[in-house]
């Protein structure tokens, strides 16, 4: 790279409050409005990094955004002053004052290690604010425009993933004019593309519930975003939709979405609240039903861990047949009851062995033929030579089956996060990716 230009990392968090905005629609005015007016050139589609999704003050979707660009030395201190004014103008303009902490933080150049440490424990884990603080005191490339505040963790998170992981893309598309709730986007339409795309795309309709899941519900000013593998593929798809109100312009993302990033092996004794996590274990319990069809499961008995499959999940139809013993894989994320016990909220289980008990009648000892029941505490007799006796119990046969066979959340319990089954076997190593033509557009 020539010396008179630098590269920034531009990271944002939590722009959005419940009715208004949403960080990438702001990202959207940003890109657009850098593409215009300076000399930048985009290393990387904007990332939109999603992170713990168990944290309970997040929005549903906990989702950062970074950009990745180069541009001229000297238009540095404009670019940033720029981003702050919009950050500033954008987020005034909610009309509830927004309930948010905008984040937003600028590494100039290299993106040190310490960064990829904290993108790796905001979607995994707790971050405290003075972990954050100290991340901060290390890092000597760095500039915090509108200063800290909670949004921060995940602005400095989000610039932080760059360990060449698996990733996926989306295509989000912008409202033109916010009316109402409902989005004018022809089902049929998506549900003919997304067959025609096939493999290429997932979870963008729910072929089970026949509902398209492109399209949010909410007053956000998204319109729709189409999940895949290839932004090409994702442009396609776009262009084929019959959407049938106006339309502000779209871009495409490169995401950790689908990818299982946030499931790290852990040992029982790292399970904590808000840990996201995969850990081994053996039923300490069998599944117990609760009223509503969600099932429990206890997997640790000091302290005491249990695991909880939601009705809406689908897993419950699948594990209400485990059995105390059965040695599983449990993976998802840890949340606390009021009464502190830790459970988790199971995404996906992995059933390795299953262990099955039978008892059979005892070997006669004289002629060696299976005996059969003299009645009611009466012991055993044999038919072939007559013997009784009442010393001899039932056989107690312990079978363990081999199962190998995982089940995943379906579709529309699914988290952002969560690998879907389609995307198994297509994990790569992405690094940064040089954007293709129109990746962007606007009207
Ligand atoms: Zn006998």
């Amino acid at each position: 790279m020539n010396d008179w230009r630098v590269t920034l990392h531009i990271g944002f968090d939590d722009i959005d409050s419940q009715f208004n905005g949403c960080t990438t629609h702001f990202t959207y005015n940003v890109v657009r409005e850098l593409l215009k007016s300076v000399d930048v050139e985009f290393i990387d589609y904007p990332n939109l990094v999603r992170l713990n999704p168990s944290i309970p003050f997040k929005t549903r979707g906990n989702g950062a955004v970074a950009l990745r660009i180069s541009v001229p030395k000297d238009c540095e201190e404009l670019i940033i002053k720029l981003i702050r004014n919009m950050l500033e103008s954008y987020v005034s303009s909610y009309e509830d004052g927004g309930g948010c902490e905008p984040g937003l933080a600028v590494i100039v150049g290299d993106v040190p290690e310490i960064l990829n440490k904290l993108y790796v424990k905001a979607l995994t884990d707790y971050v405290h604010i003075d972990y954050v603080r100290n991340v901060m005191n290390e890092v000597r490339n760095l500039i915090l425009p509108i200063g800290i505040s909670r949004g921060v963790i995940g602005a400095l998170a989000a610039i932080g993933w760059t360990q060449n992981s698996d990733c996926t893309y989306e295509l989000i598309a912008y409202r033109g004019l916010i009316n109402g709730s409902s989005r004018c986007v022809d089902k049929e339409s998506v549900k003919e593309v997304d067959l025609k795309y096939g493999d290429y795309v997932f979870n963008n309709y729910d072929y089970e519930g026949d509902v398209m899941l492109i399209t949010p519900h909410g007053y956000d000013p998204v319109l729709l975003g189409i999940r895949g593998e290839d932004p090409e593929v994702l442009i396609k798809y776009f262009k084929e939709l019959k959407i049938c109100e106006d339309l502000s312009g779209y871009m495409v993302f490169r995401s950790n979405q689908g990818t299982d990033s946030h499931l790290i092996k852990r040992d029982l004794d790292e399970v904590r609240t808000y840990r996201t996590l995969c850990v081994e274990v053996s039923l300490k319990s069998k599944p117990t039903i609760l009223r509503g069809g969600d099932i429990i499961v206890k997997i640790n008995d000091n302290p005491p861990l249990y695991s909880i499959f939601y009705k809406e999940t689908s897993l419950p139809r699948e594990v209400r047949k485990l059995n105390i013993g059965d040695e599983v894989i449990i993976c998802g994320s840890v949340k606390q009851w009021s009464d502190l016990t830790n459970v988790i909220n199971v995404e996906k289980i992995f059933v390795k062995e299953r262990i099955r008990i039978y008892e059979r009648n005892p070997i006669c000892p004289h002629c060696g033929k299976r005996m059969t029941s003299a009645g009611t505490n009466k012991g055993f007799k044999c038919k072939r030579c007559g013997f009784r006796t009442k010393d001899l119990s039932k056989e107690v046969i312990k079978v363990v089956e081999d199962v190998g066979k995982s089940y995943i959340t379906n579709i529309r319990a699914m988290k952002h996060l969560t690998k879907p089954p389609r995307r198994y076997g297509r994990e790569r190593r992405c690094n940064f990716v040089k954007p293709i033509n129109h990746w962007i557009y606007s009207v």
